[in-house]
């Protein structure tokens, strides 16, 4: 296995939610990193869209960086098979060093553990703590609300546009991924698996 190219850290679920087309976006998310190059890093679990998206990155040739808080190895049902799985004290350990080993950030549908991920690499960009690109994919509407609710914390005078212009969204993990590893500074990525 080469060198990868880009890491893209995934937040999602540690559930699969009720409609299997979560798991199918997962399962591409993890393909298309695969089998452009890249390595995924995530938070180390088996379960929900976390072990699908991790499953299709391995099932497709690519590298799995997992990060889990020790407390959380059986909850979470750490994923021995990743290429990388690295046991941290505590849940503080385990955003940094996913954040550190990104070059970008992406959240699928997920609950408040997702969204806690999200909301915290998208305050540190605006504190200028990281310049990474953030990704939300919008897939069938799914983040529709919180996009609702964040354009009336902005009318309201509680954000600028320009906070909003530091995330990108997007409902199709085909446009959304190669936007961030482009923006990430990173090359073209190309479908390494036909060559
Ligand atoms: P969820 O979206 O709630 O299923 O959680 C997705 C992942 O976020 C899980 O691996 C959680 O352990 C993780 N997570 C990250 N930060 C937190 C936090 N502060 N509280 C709960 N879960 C968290």
């Amino acid at each position: 296995m080469s060198r990868p190219s880009f890491s893209v850290c995934v937040y999602c679920g540690s559930r699969a939610g009720h409609d299997e087309q979560y798991t199918r976006l997962a399962e591409v998310v993890g393909q298309w990193i695969a089998q452009h190059g890249g390595q995924l890093v995530y938070g180390g679990g088996s379960g929900g869209l976390m072990g699908a998206v991790a499953a299709a990155t391995l099932a497709t040739g690519g590298r799995v960086v997992g990060i889990i808080p020790k407390a959380l190895v059986e909850k979470e049902w750490a994923k021995n098979d990743c290429t990388e799985l690295h046991v941290v004290e505590n849940m503080h350990d385990r955003k940094r060093m996913m954040a550190e080993r990104a070059d970008c950030f992406l959240a699928l549908p997920g609950g408040i553990g997702t969204l806690e991920e999200f909301f915290e690499v998208w305050t540190w960009r605006q504190l200028g703590y990281h310049d990474k690109p953030i990704g939300l994919l919008n897939a069938g509407g799914f983040y529709d609300g919180l996009l609702g609710f964040m354009r009336h914390c902005t009318t309201q005078g509680f954000m600028g546009e320009w906070q909003s212009d530091l995330i990108r969204s997007e409902a199709d993990p085909l446009v959304l991924l190669p936007a961030l590893v482009q923006a990430a500074g990173l090359s073209d990525p190309v479908d390494t698996s036909e060559i």
